[in-house]
């Protein structure tokens, strides 16, 4: 069966004139899948025909919601969805002064292993569709009737790792047709798959990229992140510097401060010599306790010096502002409790 809601316009068409129907069928099926119809026979300007024939040899995909968290501090809500095959996933609303931010899932579990992250704690298993993560979107603003300006893929599972469907869903979020989500109104954070962020340097995709360091030398990023035993620091920015150079865009560099383990002046002077001189931003997060694991997030006065000493290398550098502290929003704990 087809996956329609992961297809672009085009393949709809080739799909339609493929059952032996006329091709303008094609923007009128694609315009209902994304009102959201569950069902072909939902299509009311569709003749019956065309309904059964498409109902034979595709489906749309669906989400339901599991669970919902909605923060009273800031109104960020959580979603807990459930997936065709039962597999859970969560995404987070958040209402910026920008506009409103939609973190998405791209995988359901993680291989990545990172120390400090719960999306990894039962696993990985299986990577997210186009469909699936655009339906996060559409189920979410149908939920709350409210539209989302902003995506971040900083949700569940490495988006590197589903490299093929996220740059797919890219294209199709980004559609008029479709969401119409501006590529400027989107940031993909990876975990530092070097050979990827060359790839996508290719894609001509006006993104932000987020690349989430967490550690300013070999060793201590390989403790924590065993993603850098395959790609070393120095070929991630190498990758990093590469991405900049092609699409003249500005990385992002995400370092999660953990009390003890990566938040010594010593270490952010590493960092500011690192990023010294590259078109970048240091977005510092004190890092979220995970119940399973027992880190603890910085002091206030190690942030405050850790921030200031790589101001001094002239790099940009924001600590990240918690939102929906109360409904543990930034991490894939819901995910993990319900799977265990
Ligand atoms: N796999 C991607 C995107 C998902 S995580 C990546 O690694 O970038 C989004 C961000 O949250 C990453 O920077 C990740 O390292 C960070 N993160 C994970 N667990 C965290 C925690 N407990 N506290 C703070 N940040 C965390």
């Amino acid at each position: 069966m087809t996956d329609i809601l992961s297809l672009f316009p085009g393949e709809i068409e080739e799909l339609i004139v493929s059952i032996g129907e006329k091709r303008f069928r094609a923007s009128q099926v694609f315009s209902w899948l994304y009102k959201g119809v569950k069902s072909f026979s939902d299509m009311s300007n569709i003749p019956k025909e065309l309904i059964a024939k498409l109902s034979e040899s595709a489906q749309i995909k669906s989400i339901s919601i599991e669970e919902k968290f909605v923060s009273q501090i800031d109104g960020t809500v959580k979603y807990l969805y459930r997936l065709d095959d039962g597999e859970m996933i969560e995404t987070v609303f958040m209402r910026y002064k920008h506009g409103n931010t939609i973190c998405l899932s791209t995988q359901a579990g993680c291989k990545m292993g990172c120390d400090f992250c719960a999306s990894t704690i039962n696993g990985f298993r299986r990577n997210l569709l186009p469909s699936e993560m655009l339906l996060q979107i559409m189920c979410c603003e149908r939920d709350l009737a409210e539209k989302v300006s902003n995506i971040v893929l900083m949700g569940i599972g490495e988006p590197l790792d589903n490299y093929d469907n996220v740059v797919r869903f890219l294209r199709l979020v980004n559609n008029e047709k479709g969401l119409n989500i501006g590529m400027r109104h989107i940031s993909l954070s990876t975990c530092g798959i070097a050979d990827k962020i060359d790839r996508l340097a290719q894609e001509n995709l006006p993104i932000t990229l987020s690349v989430s360091l967490h550690a300013s030398d070999q060793k201590k990023r390989e403790e924590i992140m065993p993603v850098a035993r395959k790609w070393s620091l120095e070929q991630l920015l190498a990758s990093c510097r590469q991405y900049i150079k092609k699409t003249g865009r500005r990385i992002s560099f995400e370092y999660a401060l953990i009390s003890g383990v990566n938040d010594s002046g010593e270490e952010a002077d590493r960092l500011g010599k690192l990023l010294s001189g590259m078109l970048c931003h240091v977005n510092l997060i004190p890092v979220n306790p995970v119940k399973e694991k027992s880190f603890k997030k910085s002091e206030k006065s190690s942030i405050e010096v850790f921030t200031r000493t790589i101001e001094k290398y002239r790099i940009s550098v924001t600590v990240r502002r918690r939102l929906g502290s109360d409904i543990n929003a930034s991490c894939g704990q819901l995910r993990a409790n319900h799977s265990s």
